[in-house]
């Protein structure tokens, strides 16, 4: 069985995103315009069954398309990885026969950061206890009346 899904639209598209300096360390930008709905770049990487994921070593690149199979997408070949996580995204993680696409959510600009909703699990386990850094939680931190106070 062949476990690499083949990455012909991140060929074809590789040119209309690049990874980029964002507010939460390195993020993927758009250099091209989108249209909604238009697939951005496939996450790409090793299928594992959801049994395997279990065994393997645990990391923030892992993405669940059905309830049999997860892509490990920590691999740097998978530009993907590099969308940031945002609680209101401009993009989607999609998965068609097996197959998982950054989609538009809406029209994307050039220079604006792709940014998708990695869901309430990832959202538990890794962000929740360091803040999350996406646009709107930061807004709100700033403004939120004692925000930046600790409390005792
Ligand atoms: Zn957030």
């Amino acid at each position: 069985m062949k476990t690499d899904t083949p990455s012909s639209l991140n060929t074809k598209n590789r040119h209309r995103v690049r990874v980029g300096r964002s507010s939460a360390g390195l993020g993927l930008f758009a250099s091209d315009s989108f249209k909604k709905g238009e697939r951005i770049v496939e996450y790409t990487g090793k299928r594992l069954t959801n049994e395997q994921v279990k065994r393997v070593v645990e990391n923030r690149y892992l993405l669940e398309i059905n309830d049999r199979y997860t892509i490990n997408g920590s691999s740097r070949e998978n530009i993907a990885r590099y969308a940031n996580h945002a609680c209101k995204p401009n993009a989607i993680a999609e998965t068609v026969r097996g197959r998982a696409f950054l989609i538009a959510k809406k029209a994307i600009r050039p220079d604006e950061e792709i940014v998708w909703d990695y869901g309430k699990e990832y959202f538990n386990d890794f962000i929740k206890d360091g803040g999350c850094r996406c646009t709107t939680c930061v807004a709100k931190r700033k403004t939120a009346p004692g925000g930046a106070v600790k409390p005792v």
